[in-house]
């Protein structure tokens, strides 16, 4: 037989797949088995993508394979990593990446194996040369009387009968202890909670109704590598917040393991939505794998290996979960499916729910997604089922805009009295402002000077507590200043105010309640799951933070939920800046009158009578999304159309343009028009030109896209540019 084989190394030029002969003790080698192949003078780990009888080379030029290695994949990922590497125009390598046992990566690094061990059994031999006293030495019968009758760790045993290991291995030669290497049970990953009961509790009429519409079509999917597959359409369950989502989605969960298939839950990012993965755990306990970003790459891949045996028959985890490698998978839920963490920025530029749409159709699975402010793309193509009531029957809370136009500092009148009942009361509000720091910008009162990233086109942050400035796009630091480096003054103005320059000013506000924080400079001290059961735990008090504080928490006696400058988002030139408004708007007024107290809502913003904000206002998605849809449609963006975005990118000013001109060029003469190209600023050192290709078709987009990047990329005299493509930019 013949193994195709990709080899997984990053160089983009080095594209298989190879042909390997296999011979002997690889006999049995197939798709997904990893391998180690020669490769002219090198050795190279590589990916069985395909195997065949014959191969088109002569049998003297075909290699055999070194060795094997113990992990494999399922065949049904292997294909999927491929098809991520096509559609989002990376590397098979890169995309087949995504698919191994964590920690193979691209290659470059050794390969985990499961850790071995030796256990020590007693053979019949054994038992019978005790029983009858046969000669041998103290140490020797000292070790076979500790070992009795079941098994033991090799280790174990010679430290209880004080034995050396050459004991043991003459034992083993005699034939009196078979020695064998036994695969060490994995460690179990351990996740934070944030009080996450999760008691089974009766489903309101509404979350049965859904339930019941979900299960008939886990009845209607195939069995675990059954024959008919239906590739039913997804299911959307948009249920307004607090509607009991999770609850509906254990259920099906529970559903799925009864017909004896695997399931897969994503979710934003488990260290922002702790409680959502600790209801998982649970209900479902040593059956789920919690695929976590604090863990180590070693429990990674415990947990992988975990669901590859079976062990573990439930992934929860963010994107790359969706990548777990089950061969039996009967269900992907996608928790919060409108949250952009489900984009990957690296290459691949892959969108999780697009590849669990991918998965889900070839696996014969079935794919619930759900949120209370859907995407545009999920309400046109999914089945929808809808929780239109708070579990508790409970009204969503008012929302009340205040335009900002004329008010001096961050709060707005209404806002101020709103926080001083609050305090008053000894309640508890949550606070949204979308900016971490102190001030987004400094200037020098007397020459005007504007303190920049020196790899950047953009301001630097005052952050005061660490009395740093820095650039929220690459990271670079430096002494907040105390003069102006240029003509020495020191008067420095600080504009604009951020999260850290809010809690001050919201403890002066509602003390002696307490205030807490919670942006990524907070997440990155304290852990985000600290200050979220920090704030639960308070009787009263008020949680600051950047859009992290609208994440599906649920907290049932918060009264007061704040949006300060809502129409920031509304102000980048981005086809999805309605989207993101009218979500985050959403989704924070969603964590607000959960309680038997009630709540409220202010959205303060430059221009209240925004579109997006008046919908988010009245809770109205159908309406919200009616108008997008339209919106997109006329405009040729999606739903209603694919786009693409190649940016190129180079040190020196020049080349980047020059690139993204020649791409232009090579993809108009094949008849796909791209606008641009546009200048991006500059970033972490790098001129940036952008193109942007919008077309209905998307398969033959996609490749000619690839067509003309790969034939410029491969010209010298573009040798100086960089590039990257994104298929459906977020
Ligand atoms: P969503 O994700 O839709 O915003 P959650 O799933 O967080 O809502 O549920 C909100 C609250 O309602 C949670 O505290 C949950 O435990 C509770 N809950 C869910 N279903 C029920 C039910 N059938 N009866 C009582 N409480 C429920
Ligand atoms: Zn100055
Ligand atoms: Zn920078």
């Amino acid at each position: 037989m013949i193994a195709k084989v990709e080899p997984l190394t990053p160089a983009r030029s080095l594209r298989g797949p190879f042909d390997y002969l296999l011979a002997g003790a690889l006999e049995d080698v197939g798709v997904g088995s990893m391998l180690v192949v020669p490769f002219g003078r090198r050795r190279l780990l590589g990916v069985v993508v395909d195997v065949a009888p014959e191969s088109e080379l002569p049998p003297e030029r075909l290699a055999e394979p070194i060795a094997a290695l113990e992990a494999d994949v399922p065949q049904s990922l292997v294909a999927l990593g491929l098809w991520v590497a096509r559609e989002y125009v990376s590397t098979p390598a890169r995309g087949l990446a995504l698919v191994l046992p964590p920690g193979t990566g691209t290659g470059a690094g050794r390969p985990l194996r499961p850790k071995r061990s030796l256990r020590a059994t007693m053979t019949p031999a054994g038992e019978a040369a005790l029983r009858e006293g046969a000669r041998m030495g103290a140490k020797q019968r000292a070790a076979l009387e500790a070992l009795g009758g079941a098994p033991l760790g090799a280790a174990a045993l010679a430290r209880r009968s004080g034995c050396a290991h050459s004991t043991l291995r003459s034992l083993e030669r005699r034939g009196l202890i078979r020695l064998e290497s036994a695969t060490e049970a994995p460690r179990r990953a351990r996740i934070e909670r944030v009080r996450a009961s999760a008691p089974t509790v009766a489903l309101t009429p509404d979350q049965a109704a859904a339930f019941e519409a979900i299960e008939t079509r886990l009845a209607e999917a195939p069995d675990a590598r059954g024959a008919t597959r239906t590739g039913g359409r997804p299911l959307l369950l948009h249920g307004v917040t607090g509607s009991g989502k999770t609850e509906v989605y254990l259920r099906s969960v529970a559903a799925a393991l009864e017909r004896g298939r695997s399931a897969i839950v994503l979710v934003p990012e488990i260290a922002l939505t702790p409680q959502t993965a600790g209801r998982f755990v649970e209900r479902f306990g040593e059956r789920v794998a919690v695929m976590h970003s604090r863990l180590s790459q070693r429990e990674r891949y415990d947990e992988w290996w975990r669901m590859r045996r079976g062990e573990a028959r439930v992934c929860v985890g963010p994107r790359s979960a969706v990548f777990a490698p089950f061969d039996d998978l009967g269900l992907i839920i996608v928790d919060e499916e409108h949250d952009g963490s489900y984009k990957q920025e690296g290459d691949p530029r892959y969108d999780a729910r697009a590849v669990a749409e991918r998965r889900a159709a070839d696996e014969g699975a079935l794919l619930l997604a759900g949120s209370a402010t859907p995407r545009p793309e999920s309400m046109l193509g999914y089945e929808r089922i809808r929780l239109p009531r708070r579990v508790d029957g409970r009204h969503l809370p008012p929302v009340e805009l205040v335009g900002m136009a004329g008010t001096a500092g961050p709060l707005h009148e209404r806002t101020r009295e709103a926080l001083d009942q609050v305090r008053r009361a000894g309640e508890k509000a949550i606070v949204l402002l979308n900016r971490r720091g102190w001030s987004n910008f400094l200037s020098c009162r007397s020459c005007a000077r504007v303190w920049e990233c020196p790899n950047c086109d953009v301001t630097l942050v005052l952050h005061r507590a660490v009395e740093v400035v820095s650039c929220h796009h690459c990271g670079h630091r430096e002494h907040a200043p105390r003069a102006c480096p240029d003509c020495g003054s020191v008067s420095v103005a600080r504009h604009g105010a951020g999260t850290e320059q809010l809690e001050q000013e919201l403890e002066e506000l509602v003390a002696p309640l307490p205030v807490f924080r919670l942006d990524s400079d907070v997440a990155a001290a304290a852990g985000v799951a600290t200050v979220l059961r920090r704030f639960d735990e308070a009787d009263a008090g008020v949680l600051v933070g950047t859009q992290m504080v609208a994440k599906g928490h649920d907290f049932p006696d918060v009264t007061l939920g704040v949006v300060l400058d809502a129409d920031a988002t509304l102000r980048f030139p981005d086809f999805r800046a309605e989207e993101r408004t009218f979500a985050l708007v959403a989704q924070l007024a969603g964590r607000s009158g959960r309680g038997e107290r009630g709540g409220r809502v202010i959205v303060q913003a430059l221009d209240p009578a925004a579109e997006a904000l008046r919908f988010a206002a009245r809770h109205d998605a159908d309406g919200f999304l009616e108008a997008e849809l339209r919106r997109r449609e006329l405009l040729g963006y999606p739903p209603h159309g694919h786009l693409i975005r190649v940016v190129c990118s180079s040190v020196e000013p020049g080349p980047e343009l020059d690139a993204a001109t020649a791409i232009r060029a090579v993809m108009s003469s094949a008849g796909v028009p791209a606008l641009g190209p546009a200048p991006l600023f500059r970033r972490q050192a790098r001129h940036r030109a952008q193109l942007v290709i919008r077309s209905p078709q998307r398969a033959p987009t996609i490749a000619a896209v690839r067509a003309a990047v790969e034939q410029v990329a491969a010209r010298r005299e573009h040798g100086h540019a960089s590039f990257a493509v994104d298929v459906d930019p977020q």
